[in-house]
């Protein structure tokens, strides 16, 4: 079958097409029903079926496999390892959901886990689902006021969390940001059970604070059955940017996300069980989610979970481990890759890298000189995909598993099967269908399997942000510019609101903005994402202040962008952290009070600003040139 026709078949014959990939999963009781959309956008997934996500991904796994490596870890930050079979992390996973469970977590209740990258961190997320708890996983790098927005909007029974995590062999304590933000939230955790790494010292709260090496002795010999839950019991939720200050808690089922990760691992990522998928992410994100944790146990891959630096203790690290533990699939980020290119290839070309299949790239725009030097040095084909924190899985690549297909540099390909991907007309809501035109990528309901269900206890909101905003016509907006091209090959050309991408991480520049407006100097903020060589882009702010002479000097300027830039990294954490802060005296805006965000974007990039008709004090737009040019 040609892929055109298997991607066909997955949209007009939706069902029997999903039927059919189910049974890459085991079902405890079978489905009644593939897709209930009887209530659109909202869709159900194997309805009435009951299935465990760990299960699927553990324990279906020991008879054939159990003495497999299910996880390899590796931290080059405290120089230790960690293999752990399939057995042994059923026993860790059993143990971990011995403690939840007997501190009265179970099915339904959240549980937040803010973790560095340890195989703790993973029998947490696998022990939340085995007893049908949900978890939240909340990015290390984020601090105290993001995670207090977090834990209000998730309300967790209990926190999973560690002592501290280590960034270029610097440890960085976790508690202290933990306990802050306990302190700013409304909601209050029963329970929060500590990795004690030895890393950092903290305090204990009397009474809430667990030890986990001291539960889990109590709970060695441990034996917790698999919860089986209806396929749409929330395996979890993930928190991301969206134009307003406030995360969104997207929402994810339990059965369609199995079968989805399923079949990406045979269509698109062509993993076999057996075979080690090295994923580079972070377990914060939705791809650790996908491509660390579940989707290589669920087809019974090992999978290697590293904690460091690309480049620490050298640049070589990556291919070491590619070398040692023959990774045939390999997933990372453009950025990433931009950081090795500053290094030599003599290094990398050392080790053997034949196991290597392909390298696939995801999360921002990949430039063609960066998808050609990798390729080059790796010799195996470079595969960009696309989608976001929303679905779960890819919406375009190419899947090389149905049909192989010719890549072309800049696109990320094809629409993925089960994915009715469109081009609108922003302003009509009508689809384009001639070639090489800007549109607004949308995706037609129903959203196929493993895509969010729902806002975290918000339809509303859901349904207002994600299927209202293309005018007359119910499509789920990606919130991302394409054109297509003669052959169906899309091209992304960046966000249609006010999100930002720094290194492959979805940034809101409202929450930055709200931060830095909590300095107690400013009177007003704007923060635009620029584009940068490395990172993608970056965010920059401009800033006016209360009293302007402030800043007054350079010196005083510095001093104050400082400031800034720290309480970012106390509130929000470094990833938002701005690259600049200039301080101007008034900002860009139309007569009516508008932001003009786009033209400070142009400006910061050195491009034509467009229409500034609207534009009421052509004076701040200047100053804001001069600033950027100082
Ligand atoms: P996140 O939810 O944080 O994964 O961010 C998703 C956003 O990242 C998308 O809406 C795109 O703007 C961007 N993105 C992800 N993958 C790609 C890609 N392969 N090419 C271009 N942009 C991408």
């Amino acid at each position: 079958m040609t892929y055109a026709d298997y991607h066909r078949r997955s949209i007009q014959e939706r069902d029997s097409f999903w039927a059919e990939q189910a049974r890459l999963i085991d079902w405890q009781q079978p489905f009644t029903q593939v897709c209930e959309h009887d209530r659109p956008p909202f869709a159900n997934w194997f309805v009435r079926g009951t299935t465990n996500l760990c299960h699927n991904a553990v324990d279906r796994h020991l008879a054939g496999r159990g003495g497999q490596n299910a996880l390899v870890w590796v931290s080059t930050e405290v120089d230790q390892e960690r293999l752990i079979t399939y057995a042994e992390l059923h026993q860790e996973v059993q143990r971990m959901a011995a403690i939840l469970q007997a501190q009265g977590v179970g099915a339904g209740d959240r549980v937040l886990i803010y973790m560095p990258m340890i195989p703790e961190a993973v029998f947490a997320m696998l022990a939340c689902t085995r007893i049908g708890a949900i978890h939240s996983v909340v990015f290390g790098g984020f601090a105290s006021v993001s995670l207090a927005s977090r834990i209000d909007d998730a309300q967790p029974k209990l926190v999973v969390s560690a002592d501290g995590g280590s960034r270029s062999g610097k440890a960085i304590a976790y508690k202290p940001l933990l306990d802050e933000a306990i302190r700013l939230a409304a909601h209050q955790p029963e329970k929060v059970l500590m990795v004690d790494r030895g890393l950092a010292p903290f305090e204990r709260v009397a009474g809430r604070d667990l030890d986990y090496a001291q539960e889990r002795t109590r709970h060695l010999d441990a034996q917790v059955p698999c919860t089986w839950v209806e396929s749409t019991h929330p395996s979890y939720t993930l928190y991301t940017s969206g134009t307003t200050g406030k995360p969104k808690g997207v929402q994810r089922d339990t059965g369609g996300y199995a079968v989805a990760l399923a079949t990406s691992m045979r269509d698109i990522f062509q993993g076999r069980p057996g075979e080690t998928l090295f994923c580079t992410s972070d377990i914060g994100w939705v791809v650790g989610h996908s491509y660390i944790v579940y989707g290589p146990l669920i087809s019974g891959m090992t999978t290697i979970l590293y904690e460091g630096l690309p480049t620490r203790p050298d640049a070589s690290i990556w291919w070491q481990l590619v070398e040692r533990f023959k990774v045939t699939t390999m997933f990372s980020s453009p950025t990433a890759v931009r950081v090795l290119k500053k290094f030599d290839t003599a290094a990398m070309k050392q080790h053997d890298l034949r196991s290597l299949r392909a390298l696939f790239l995801a999360g921002e725009p990949l430039d063609e000189p960066t998808a050609t030097w990798i390729s080059q040095a790796l010799g195996c084909p470079i595969i960009d995909n696309y989608w976001q924190t929303e679905t779960g899985w890819p919406i375009l690549a190419l899947a090389n598993g149905v049909e192989k297909q010719r890549s072309k540099f800049g696109s990320p390909g094809l629409p993925v099967p089960g994915y009715d991907v469109k081009l609108v007309d922003e302003a009509t809501g009508e689809d384009i269908t001639a070639p090489n035109q800007k549109g607004v990528v949308a995706i037609e309901a129903p959203l196929p399997p493993g895509c969010l269900q729902t806002v975290w206890r918000d339809d509303a909101r859901f349904v207002k942000t994600y299927w209202q905003s293309v005018p007359n016509r119910l499509v789920y907006s990606t919130f991302d510019w394409g054109v297509r091209d003669e052959d169906g090959y899309f091209f992304i050309l960046g966000r249609t609101d006010d999100v930002i991408n720094v290194a492959g991480h979805r940034l809101g520049t409202r929450e930055i903005e709200e931060s830095i407006s909590s300095h107690p100097a400013v009177a007003e903020v704007a923060v635009v994402g620029v584009a940068d060589a490395l990172k993608g882009q970056v965010a920059v702010a401009f800033a006016v202040l209360k009293d302007p002479t402030q800043a007054a000097t350079p010196e005083a300027a510095l001093k104050l962008e400082g400031e800034v830039m720290k309480r970012v990294d106390e509130q929000l954490g470094a990833v938002a952290r701005p690259a600049r802060v200039r301080f101007l005296s008034a900002l860009p805006k139309t007569r009516s009070g508008k932001l003009l965000r786009r033209a400070i974007q142009a400006v910061c990039e050195g491009r034509d600003t467009g229409d500034l008709t609207t534009l009421d004090d052509p004076a701040a737009l200047q100053q804001l040139r001069d600033a950027m040019r100082n």
